[in-house]
């Protein structure tokens, strides 16, 4: 297993990268606009509306590790008998944007630093909101993704009673199916078996 400079497994050729699907199916990232043709996404990294203001992906992207995208696809389905549906805003991010995130912010409390990787980088974690299904609309919650006031912990709650009831919806359907919830950002969730996957640096055009 090769390594990166901290010590870190890391996955970095597109070569490594098929020789773990071939042994092993749930290493793959599943594309979420194949698996989930009704998500709505809204991929901020490839968008200039991010905490650094800049693209960081060159196209937008939304992959998970099988068993993971499996996981959010029952999340859908679950919250489509309610009329509501999921938008991800990330969801797999290369190690290297996590460095320049990292580089960029300097606080470990909003980018995962280069010695540690985010659960991102493992294709295990994703953020996300809610949307109505039928129109597409946004569903109100606590803040803006990525909006890091007090009013995105998950406990925060000094906030009206329809958002505080759309924020428990969004965690008690994400936590049903095995997410765990990181309580500074009500859109982030981390999949159980995250420490199952390593770290991958590759961009979105060599997962496919
Ligand atoms: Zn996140």
């Amino acid at each position: 297993m090769a390594a990166n400079e901290f010590g870190l497994p890391l996955v970095s050729s597109p070569e490594h990268y098929q020789q773990r699907i071939a042994q092993s199916q749930e290493q793959e990232l599943v594309d979420l606009r194949e698996l989930i043709p009704d998500l709505v996404l809204d991929i901020r990294y490839a968008t200039s509306r991010n905490l650094l203001g800049v693209a960081l992906y060159p196209t937008a992207g939304a992959y998970l590790r099988r068993p993971v995208a499996e996981a959010l696809a029952r999340v859908q389905t679950v919250l489509a008998q309610r009329g509501l549906g999921l938008c991800v805003y990330d969801a797999y991010r290369p190690y290297s944007v996590s460095v320049r995130l990292y580089e960029q912010l300097q606080d470990e409390n909003v980018a995962a630093p280069p010695w540690r990787g985010s659960r991102h980088n493992r294709g295990c974690s994703v953020d996300v909101g809610l949307v109505e299904q039928a129109t597409g609309r946004h569903v109100p919650l606590p803040t803006d993704f990525d909006e890091l006031t007090p009013a995105a912990h998950i406990r925060f709650e000094n906030l009206p009673n329809h958002i505080l009831l759309n924020r428990t919806v969004l965690l008690a359907a994400m936590q049903a199916q095995g997410f765990v919830n990181y309580p500074n950002e009500w859109w982030h969730f981390d999949h159980y078996r995250w420490a199952e996957f390593d770290l991958l640096d590759l961009p979105f055009a060599a997962l496919r």
